[in-house]
């Protein structure tokens, strides 16, 4: 007896052949996806406990959002129209500094309700507080939110163990005296020694790693390639190899960043031995052809956070270049204060319209590929290929439902392209996740069950971080049409 037989669907398998069932049916049992096939055939041959008829809806797998900061979500909105050092400086350092675990739960809780709504059963948290990572109070007041959410999470432990270089400091020191209200943090007040934090790493990685029935999981990530030794970064790849999981850290953000270097971020991670299969690169926004090529030799993975790098006044990440070369790219929505959402269907529409804008070429990229992105590249860019990222039998049962009973929706003739360019985001419904159902018409029960006042405890706490911080003239600036 099977647990779950959802029949009806139009199923976007995302397997070898990528193959669409206009009437598929998937039947799960405990974790797993047991078979997929023709609803009438699968009918025939299976019993289930439940039923779900999907009819007018799209079956994907659940996506992978592979680059993510949940905390900065209670005070996203504050520090619109900031360059990214001014931001992270002014707005995201002071904001994260003053949480208190309630307040990181709170941010967690809220977080999963908003990414299980748009789908996302799998998040990589780049977790960063200041610079250094999180105690462990608040890695167990988090985690005890994505239990209750019934998401799968990866933790990936950020850290820094050096301070920036000099000219660097300098300018970030520029933007901190253009805020005199704000509580600023240097990051020489949260440096961590080296050894120490990845002993503490991979102590969280035994205890954590394949926790809450295999959902949780735990990587180490050096926080930014400007200030983490290759001590570290080397370190951190080790971890990732002893313990079978993946490193990410970021990477080539900005122009700033790469013009400050005598050689580029990709060749000196190269140097130091960091690039390879196990690592994740966030942003990757400024790269030469040779760094691609680089890239593409090490089999090194690329989350792509086009809306934060948009919004940041960053650039675009050259992802068709990217995926000629044969690198595996991910869509991730990045930080929920620079998003300001953590909407995967948006961040799919963006990822496949921006780069036709920007190349003044249609055919750059296709809604196809985004899903991909979003599923099948995005299991592989976090090392779950095998068990993540299509409907297959024998994957982990992560399924998405989206109502395609919307006059936005109709008529559907190409079920890609209504996904990737007409959906807003709440056409979710239904989502699956390690053969549990997290979202039934539209509601994430495991969260209203433990947080009942979610949103006004969040907006409570918000107000109380901004004010601590430091962050309240930024919040109530005047109305600016046109920057100063
Ligand atoms: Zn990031």
């Amino acid at each position: 007896m099977a647990d779950l037989f959802i029949k009806n669907g139009i199923v976007l398998t995302l397997n070898e052949t990528r193959e669409i069932l206009d009437d598929g049916g998937v039947v799960i049992t405990d974790r797993e996806i047991e078979a997929v096939g023709p609803t009438d055939q699968l009918e025939a041959e299976y019993d289930a406990d439940q039923t779900i008829d999907a009819s007018g809806h799209a079956v994907l797998p659940g996506f992978i959002d592979a680059h993510v900061h949940v905390s900065d979500i209670l005070v996203r909105g504050t520090g619109t129209s900031r360059e990214l050092y001014d931001w992270i400086q002014n707005v995201k350092r002071p904001a994260v500094n003053e949480m208190t675990d309630e307040d990181h739960e709170i941010a967690a809780a809220l977080f999963s309700q908003e990414a299980i709504q748009s789908g996302i059963t799998t998040f990589v948290e780049n977790a960063s507080g200041a610079a250094d990572g999180y105690p462990e109070s608040v890695i167990e007041r988090k985690f005890a939110a994505y239990e209750a959410a019934g998401m799968r999470n990866v933790y990936a432990y950020a850290f820094a163990d050096t301070e920036p270089d000099p000219e660097h400091a300098t300018f970030m020191e520029h933007f901190r005296r253009k805020e005199p209200e704000v509580t600023h943090v240097s990051p020489s007040e949260t440096l961590t020694d080296t050894d120490e934090i990845l002993a503490d790493i991979e102590s969280l990685i035994q205890t954590y790693h394949g926790s809450a029935a295999g959902r949780q999981s735990v990587w180490p990530a050096p926080y930014w390639t400007e200030i983490v030794t290759p001590e570290a970064l080397l370190g951190a790849y080790e971890l990732a190899e002893k313990y079978d999981v993946m490193t990410t850290t970021h990477t080539a953000e900005s122009v700033d960043d790469e013009a400050r270097r005598s050689q580029s971020s990709i060749e000196y991670l190269d140097n130091v031995g960091y690039l390879g299969e196990r690592t994740l690169l966030g942003h990757c926004v400024v790269l030469s052809e040779r760094d691609i090529r680089k890239l593409a030799l090490t089999d090194t993975k690329i989350a792509n956070n086009l809306k934060t790098n948009l919004a940041l006044g960053d650039g675009i990440a050259p992802v068709p270049q990217l995926i000629n070369y044969g690198v595996t790219v991910a869509v991730a929505t990045d930080n929920t204060t620079a998003n300001n959402a953590a909407n995967m269907l948006s961040n799919m529409a963006f990822a496949d319209l921006v780069q036709k804008g920007l190349h003044q070429d249609a055919t750059i990229m296709t809604a196809e590929k985004v899903i991909e992105m979003a599923t099948i590249d995005a299991a592989r860019a976090i090392g779950r290929e095998d068990d993540l990222g299509s409907i297959e039998p024998g994957k982990l049962a992560d399924l998405v439902m989206i109502d395609l009973d919307y006059p936005h929706l109709t008529p559907n003739l190409h079920t890609p392209s209504t996904i990737v360019y007409q959906t807003q985001g709440f056409e979710v419904d239904t989502v699956i996740c390690n053969g549990e159902i997290i979202l039934e018409d539209r509601t994430v029960h495991g969260i209203d069950e433990e947080y009942p006042e979610l949103r006004s405890d969040a907006a409570t706490a918000a107000e109380a971080i901004s004010e601590r911080a430091g962050l309240t003239s930024i919040q109530q600036r005047p109305w600016q049409s046109r920057y100063k």
